[in-house]
């Protein structure tokens, strides 16, 4: 869940097609082909508004197999190795893949439109997400180049008791508006990895520890302000929709959460003092 510049002008894709289209066995999709394309543009890459090109199984599986022969070519590789603070597409730490947006075993003609290629995690790229890119409608993902709101704040992390052995979850930010909140929502349930969980339960559990360095007190007011420290760095330095901001935001939105984290740097000051 990022915003990100778009990859390539809409010349750029289209240039790519004409120029496969030079070949003969091509030439009589070219038209369809680039019709697609632009579909996908003035559909900002939404599958409930995207008008797929018309291709036979052959031509289809043709196209898929492009990106497999294009994988390592300099424009997709410099996109795979964008430096980027975060997942766009689920917040985690890594990125270093390619996903496709609308996945192209559904949508081979756009196997190698670079709009549609997003920077992600191994994760992302994986057969975990599978083929889902739709729900009920209107629900679907995030596109990182076309929602511009992607660049906004847009989840929290749930941290539910017992707080000695918390479970975790993932919720959209309360004021989002009713379809914002249905896309987040869609998004973060599809996106959101067995190692998110276990990234949040080792976060909350050496949290209160790595909180207390630089800590001279641990009143409400000060672990607050620490806390808030944290959400901010995280912000700036790894993305407002990374694992780490929406970890912080959830904690500081939940008092009884925030009780037990200055609680146990109580305990942590007093061992201090007795040692
Ligand atoms: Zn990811």
């Amino acid at each position: 869940m990022q915003h990100l510049e778009l990859p390539a002008t809409d010349a750029e894709d289209d240039d790519v097609v004409k120029t496969i289209c030079a070949d003969p066995e091509w030439s009589d999709f070219r038209d369809d082909w680039l019709a697609a394309y632009a579909s996908y543009r003035t559909s900002a890459g939404n599958p409930w508004s995207v008008v797929p090109g018309e291709f036979n199984d052959d031509v289809r599986l043709r196209m898929y197999n492009l990106y497999t022969s294009k994988r390592k070519s300099a424009a997709l590789s410099a996109m795979r190795d964008m430096q980027l603070s975060s997942c766009p597409m689920c917040g985690s730490l890594t990125t270093g893949a390619l996903d496709h947006h609308l996945p192209r075993e559904e949508y081979e003609e756009f196997s190698i439109l670079r709009v549609n290629l997003v920077p992600a995690c191994t994760h992302c790229n994986s057969s975990a997400k599978g083929k889902t890119f739709k729900g009920d409608e209107p629900e679907r993902f995030i596109h990182p180049y076309y929602d511009a709101w992607a660049g906004e704040p847009l989840w929290q992390v749930l941290i539910e008791p017992p707080y000695e052995a918390a479970t975790f979850g993932a919720a959209p930010l309360p004021d989002l508006g009713e379809e914002r909140t249905r896309l987040v929502k869609f998004h973060l349930e599809n996106v959101l990895s067995k190692q998110f969980i276990r990234s949040m339960t080792t976060l909350w559990s050496t949290y209160p520890r790595s909180l207390m360095v630089g800590l001279k007190a641990y009143d409400g007011a000060t672990v607050t302000g620490a806390i808030t420290t944290d959400r901010d760095r995280a912000i700036v330095g790894l993305g407002c929709n990374s694992w780490n901001s929406a970890f912080f935001r959830g904690i500081l939105a939940n008092p009884d959460a925030m009780e037990h984290v200055r609680k146990k740097i109580e305990v942590l000051f007093e061992d201090k003092t007795e040692a």
